[in-house]
């Protein structure tokens, strides 16, 4: 196939159009599938206020961890943000990978782990502060071992994962010239796979999960689910007590791996409370939340490799590499991936935060206790130390779920349009 300046423009205009029509794809399923206003029309406005749930020592408390905990999650964010510029900008990657030798495959994994563990270098400080924090303040129950163990297996995975991503391209990029589109829809297969398979793949790297033990606790949510008209059989309780005090649950997976856990530190709260966290979960589950997640994120995926093939025109001389088909673009991959996991991060957020009340509204319907509501989410806030009045920055980075104040403002919304006392 003659490669001539025509031909590569007519290919980059093609993949540009693709990218424009992905693009508008996936905001219009990103609007369709958000749920914009968790409660009903009508619902009235209440203002979240801390100092009326909180006492002053546990919001000073709150404030003082989060202090603590700013500095180094702004430089690791700040090291993360350095480390891509340096593999999308300039030589580096091509340097630190252009040493190893074999097969172009192996170099290709090779490179992976390379830069990896480079990464895994450049931010291990950081991390073993932020673990000293948590330590700190009574919330990591780990020793250095197990922290060590974990963060290298979280490593481990990552590596697995992007190899067969890098591996999957750069193959690609050295057989077809249209490469973006292979690798576009293979980007949106493995997005998926690895959603469905994660429950059962790569969480029992990290913690035992047994069936919630017989009894009436057990007898009482899954009678809660019949009700919802959500299929479940079993809730799993996982030994998230090995490493943390914070109180947790989640719904993972979709189909035949979709399951409901819950942290075995949570089971020493009430009843009623726990209840109310397994009702979020199976709002959770109705709507669906993971597989509409895993297809957005399939779906970005997919955008993220064609704009990986628009970009590297523009970014090869500085990386120093003439093909992406050359082991030694494995830098440039892994930089831009760094930078579009940063760049959508703010998007998925308030998708998130939208979803997660959405969550809170049906727990609230399905067992119409706004009382008990607000008591597990003052028990999880003061247990978690969550940030009771994240500032700007924060809101828009981080935050993956409404703040408590929030969510117990809600719930008294809830309370006056459905005519329940107030809490
Ligand atoms: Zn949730």
């Amino acid at each position: 196939m003659p490669r001539d300046g025509a031909g590569d423009a007519r290919l980059r205009r093609q993949a540009a159009v693709a990218l424009g029509l992905l693009g508008a794809v996936i905001l219009a399923v990103a609007a369709f599938t958000t749920p914009w206003r968790a409660l009903a029309e009508g619902a009235p406005d209440v203002a979240p206020d801390p100092s009326r749930d909180f006492s002053a020592a546990q919001i000073a408390r709150s404030q003082a961890f989060d202090a603590a905990t700013s500095l180094p999650g702004y430089l690791s964010l700040g090291l993360t943000v350095l480390f891509a510029a340096l593999l999308v900008a300039t030589p580096f990657g091509a340097r630190a990978v252009g040493w190893l030798r074999g097969p172009w495959w192996a170099r290709t994994v090779l490179g992976v782990l390379v830069l990896t563990a480079i990464a895994e270098v450049i931010r291990w400080p950081l991390g073993v502060w932020f673990e000293t924090l948590l330590r700190d303040y009574g919330l990591s129950t780990q020793n250095w071992a197990s922290w060590a163990g974990d963060r290298l297996k979280s490593a481990g995975i990552n590596v697995v994962l992007m190899s067969v991503m890098v591996l999957a391209i750069v193959a690609l990029a050295r057989k077809v010239r249209r490469w973006w589109i292979p690798a576009a829809a293979g980007a949106f297969a493995l997005t998926v796979g690895a959603s469905f398979v994660y429950p059962v793949v790569f969480e029992p790297v990290f913690n035992d999960f047994t069936s919630m033990r017989a009894g009436a606790l057990r007898a009482n949510l899954l009678a809660m689910a019949q009700r919802d008209g959500v299929p479940v059989d079993d809730v799993l309780v996982a030994d998230a007590s090995r490493r943390t005090t914070a109180l947790n649950a989640y719904v993972s997976g979709f189909g035949a791996t979709r399951r409901i856990v819950v942290y075995d530190t949570l089971l020493k709260a009430p009843q009623r409370e726990i209840e109310l966290v397994v009702a979020h979960e199976l709002g959770h589950a109705k709507y669906r939340d993971v597989l509409n997640g895993t297809l957005i994120g399939g779906l970005g995926a997919a955008f993220g490799a064609i704009l990986l093939f628009l970009l590297f025109g523009a970014l090869r001389r500085r990386a120093g590499i003439t093909s992406i088909g050359d082991p030694r673009a494995v830098g440039l991959i892994i930089g831009l991936l760094g930078l579009a996991g940063l760049v959508s991060g703010p998007g998925e957020n308030v998708i998130s935060r939208h979803v997660e009340a959405r969550a809170d509204a049906h727990a609230l319907d399905l067992t119409r206790d706004p009382a008990m509501f607000v008591a597990m989410q003052k028990r999880l806030a003061t247990t978690n130390i969550s940030d009771l009045s994240p500032d700007a920055v924060e809101y828009v980075l981080y935050v993956s779920h409404p703040s408590s104040p929030e969510r117990i403002a809600m719930a008294r919304a809830w309370a006056k349009l459905n005519g329940v006392p107030e809490p």
